[in-house]
């Protein structure tokens, strides 16, 4: 999505002081990003005053990384917006639990009855028992029973004389007798939302009382699918949403809209035709995709958990009072490995994986193996004050890291290097706020 969003993110995320005009800008370009991402516009108002109120009030003017935590605002408020992880499917007391899918043509019903029978037999162990009602179009039992058929489960079907009510009960007492701990019916849908279909439904609902009313909306059709679901929503009471074919270059700024107006969590999301292909739906990693961020997000969270803020600030002074020392190296150089391998943060990195230097950030890793080696062979003495440092120790220390002198002797010249880096960084950007070191 827009550029120019990630642009205004980048810039706010290394900020050591956000201003409210740096806010004002930043929920500017957040409001035409949602927008632009089909998100409802009442949706998108609410949400713009809530992250204005966070971000300018204390939690993120008095933090260490104030650039960042703006970010995080945006991320956690939207996020809230859809809702925590509901990946759950009732279970009923008295078998079989009966799941109805309704939604309208073409979005992805028959698939996901698929899909959702395969979860439950792969992940929880159960036997589900799949019924057409979709008794409108041939091609619709066909096509339920060619996934029966691929999945090695029973299709209840009578053809396309009968009533989806009676299909539905009798399918139910099929189960019963078969011992089928699901019964997971597939509607028929229609092109728009109309009377007919939904008496139909209300009526299957009514007969057989399912436990779960799963609607099924198509993510690529953006803000229709949030009148889709509103309307669904107020005749048949949902329990939750499944939103289809995220695997397109959709943003899914639906998602954020169907929660917002129906109240009613998205369950699972599709993410492909196959029937391996639907997964849980994660209310973070869209908020992301919607922000169009990549895992950015998740990089500066692992970064804040990692680098405790008193930490951060008592090293700051020593830096301003060179007075830091290979024990602070050391400690800098453990908080970076909590990271993760360098690798994988580099991956989490949008566009990194295009940056030319990745080839010698792999061979960096290997180096800070040595880099700690040669740090603790050092005597508490040395670590402190590493002008005491002379030819036999230097031999003691590359002997006992298993590295040679001239490794040691490397590593003692950076070190003091950085020192005065430090020293005259500091002294150049008075009040500006430590930011960790590179290696
Ligand atoms: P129904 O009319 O609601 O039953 O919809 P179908 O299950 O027949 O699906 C309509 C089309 O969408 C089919 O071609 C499916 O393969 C496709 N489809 C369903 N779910 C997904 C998905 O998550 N991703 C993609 N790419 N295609 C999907
Ligand atoms: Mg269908």
């Amino acid at each position: 999505l827009a550029e120019r969003l990630q642009n205004t993110m980048k810039k706010i995320t290394g900020k050591g002081k956000v201003s409210e005009q740096d806010v004002k800008e930043m929920t500017r370009e957040v409001r035409l990003a949602l927008l632009e991402a089909d998100v409802n516009f009442k949706v998108v108002k609410d949400l713009i005053k809530r992250i204005k109120e966070r971000a300018i009030g204390q939690e993120v003017m008095e933090s260490l990384t104030p650039g960042q935590q703006v970010i995080k605002v945006v991320k956690d408020e939207l996020t809230e917006l859809m809702g925590g992880e509901q990946s759950r499917i009732a279970v009923s007391d008295r078998p079989p639990t009966v799941i109805m899918m309704v939604g309208l043509q073409g979005a992805g019903k028959t698939t996901t009855t698929g899909k959702l029978a395969n979860h439950l037999r792969k992940n929880h162990n159960r036997s589900p028992l799949l019924v057409a009602c979709d008794v409108y179009r041939p091609a619709a039992i066909k096509q339920l029973e060619t996934l029966g058929t691929q999945l090695n489960m029973p299709v209840f079907s009578m053809g396309t004389e009968a009533n989806p009510v009676d299909i539905a009960k009798q399918a139910i007492e099929k189960a019963k007798e078969e011992h089928h701990d699901y019964v997971i019916i597939d509607t028929a849908g229609r092109l728009h939302v109309d009377t007919d279909l939904m008496d139909e439904l209300e009526q299957i609902k009514t007969t057989v009382k399912p436990d779960e009313i799963f609607l099924v909306v198509d993510a690529m059709t953006g803000q229709d699918a949030v009148n889709v679901a509103e309307s669904f929503n107020e005749q048949l009471d949902l329990s939750g949403v499944v939103l289809t074919k995220l695997d397109g270059d959709t943003r899914g700024g639906a998602a954020l809209s169907i929660k917002a107006v129906t109240n009613k969590p998205i369950k699972f999301a599709g993410m492909g035709e196959k029937l391996d292909q639907l997964e849980a739906f994660h209310p973070e990693r869209m908020a992301s995709r919607i922000l169009g961020m990549g895992d950015v997000l998740t990089l500066i969270e692992k970064a804040q958990t990692n680098v405790n803020e008193k930490q951060a600030k008592e090293l700051e002074e020593k830096m301003r009072t060179a007075s830091f020392t290979f024990d602070d190296f050391l400690e800098q150089m453990g908080q970076v490995k909590n990271m993760g391998p360098l690798d994988d943060l580099l991956a989490m990195i949008p566009g990194a994986n295009k940056m030319k230097g990745l080839k010698n950030a792999q061979i960096d890793e290997k180096q800070l193996v040595h880099v700690e080696a040669i740090i603790k062979s050092m005597t508490k003495k040395e670590r402190q004050d590493p002008s005491v440092m002379n030819a036999s120790r230097k031999k003691r220390i590359a002997k006992g890291s298993g590295t040679t002198v001239s490794q040691v002797n490397r590593l003692l010249k950076q070190f003091d290097e950085m020192k005065k880096m430090m020293k005259q960084m500091t002294n150049m950007q008075k009040g500006k706020k430590g930011k960790g070191m590179k290696f």
